[in-house]
């Protein structure tokens, strides 16, 4: 199934609509690599003659990442970002450079999870984790930025 025909049937099977508008969002974001940004998703909408506001996108985007079909991810900077993924529990590590996201498979920190909760008294329910660093292309000299990869998300 392809990208856009995998997010497309989160929804349906979800019970939601596939009106044209979030067609057209599934399909921005399918083409993406790496992470991308709500304003990405607008650029490449105006580039196509898409006629989809920002409000559409925003919205849409969060009904994937409710299915589990998008990710919200913590940037180095601050800013937020999305990258599409599947629901399972898992990590991302994140190149500072050029954006590039892939999945970390399995979650290796519920030792220091039970120790927070021990020493917090908490009971913890869940958590988010982002690992920034510089991807393998970068650090063989590819000028950043620039990557056509389209392996970026590998999850
Ligand atoms: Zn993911
Ligand atoms: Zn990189
Ligand atoms: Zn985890």
């Amino acid at each position: 199934m392809s990208g856009t025909a995998l997010l497309l049937d989160q929804l349906t099977r979800s019970g939601l609509r596939v009106t044209a508008p979030r067609r057209a969002v599934a399909g921005l974001i399918a083409t993406r690599s790496g992470h991308f940004t709500a304003a990405d998703l607008a650029a490449d909408a105006r580039g196509r003659q898409l006629a989809i506001g920002r409000a559409t996108i925003f919205r849409t985007l969060d009904a994937f990442v409710r299915l589990g079909g998008v990710e919200r991810i913590d940037l180095p900077t601050g800013d937020h970002a999305y990258v599409r993924c599947e629901p399972s529990h898992h990590h991302h590590v994140v190149c500072s450079a050029c954006g590039r996201t892939d999945k970390i498979e399995g979650c290796d920190i519920q030792a220091v999870v039970h120790e927070v909760a021990e020493r917090t008294g908490y009971r913890v329910d869940g958590h988010r984790l982002e690992l920034y660093g510089i991807c393998p292309d970068c650090r063989a000299g590819a000028p950043a930025g620039t990557s056509a990869r389209s392996d970026g998300v590998t999850a």
